[in-house]
């Protein structure tokens, strides 16, 4: 049961009970601090010419929420290892190798916000003709800088295509390439609050968050699995680190990636 269900059980109990099953969201409460009505995070753009549309086209969609005014900035890291820059996301696309991954989207935590986001993108697999359309480039894309974002998923069953959107696991991802009404409805859930400019602890500003890892390929990089989807397979992950910790949610190619050990 996601924890929202147990925090609020006593009050939605009925709701919860006739609520459609598309409702649930792998909940989480990782945010941004927001001092102005809307989120202006900048997206820096670390991708080549043949991404370069999906990640105007996934800024766009997410712009579409309320809470959200992301700009594209030039990018400011090496795409080939994506580290992260304070109070920013970094989008990144290179061969990462056969790592079984398709996408990974690392935030890194300090204070009790978001203080960076990065996405990478891995060209072995999207350079392949299983994936190199345009329905799979689109969702990938997408649910990372959703993650960035603070989302989870919709879905995480990859044998399943129950929802419309971009924050679903899925193996049939044509009509899964934005996000839905209900992810702009989980982000003003998220980004219910605002915090006082003064409250700097944990701040976004360009030097807070300054000390993260960079993102890692692997899962021995990545830290400790603490949810898997339904194939069994790990999906986020968890590092502690010096300067808070760094949660990196996993989109594993169909048949991929490691299998829940007993
Ligand atoms: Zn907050
Ligand atoms: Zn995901």
């Amino acid at each position: 049961m996601p924890t929202w269900s147990r925090k609020f059980a006593f009050g939605v109990a009925v709701v919860a009970l006739t609520a459609p099953v598309l409702a649930t969201h792998s909940w989480s409460t990782y945010h941004w601090k927001r001092t102005t009505s809307e989120l202006t995070v900048p997206t820096g753009d670390n991708v080549d010419l043949r991404w370069d549309s999906y990640l105007n086209m996934a800024i766009t969609d997410w712009n579409q929420s309320a809470v959200i005014n992301s700009a594209k900035v030039a990018g400011s890291t090496n795409p080939k290892n994506c580290r992260g820059v304070s109070g920013t996301i970094q989008v990144c696309n290179a061969k990462y190798g056969q790592t079984g991954w398709l996408g990974i989207a690392s935030i890194s935590l300090s204070g009790g916000h978001i203080v960076q986001g990065t996405t990478k993108l891995n060209d072995t697999y999207f350079d392949t003709a299983k994936y190199n359309t345009p329905a799979w480039r689109a969702l990938v894309m997408c649910q990372e800088i959703g993650h960035d974002y603070g989302l989870g998923h919709q879905d995480e069953d990859f044998n399943t295509d129950n929802t419309a959107s971009c924050m679903d696991y899925t193996s049939v991802p044509e009509g899964n390439e934005h996000p839905d009404a209900h992810d702009y409805e989980q982000l003003l859930t998220i980004y219910n609050h605002m915090e006082s400019a003064t409250m700097t602890i944990g701040g976004n500003g360009r030097s807070a968050g300054a000390g993260f890892a960079e993102p890692g390929d692997t899962p021995a990089a990545w830290g400790r699995p603490v949810r898997f989807d339904r194939q069994g397979r790990p999906i986020v992950f968890v590092r502690e680190e010096a300067a808070g910790k760094t949660i990196t949610h996993v989109f594993w190619a169909i048949g991929e990636g490691p299998r829940r050990s007993r």
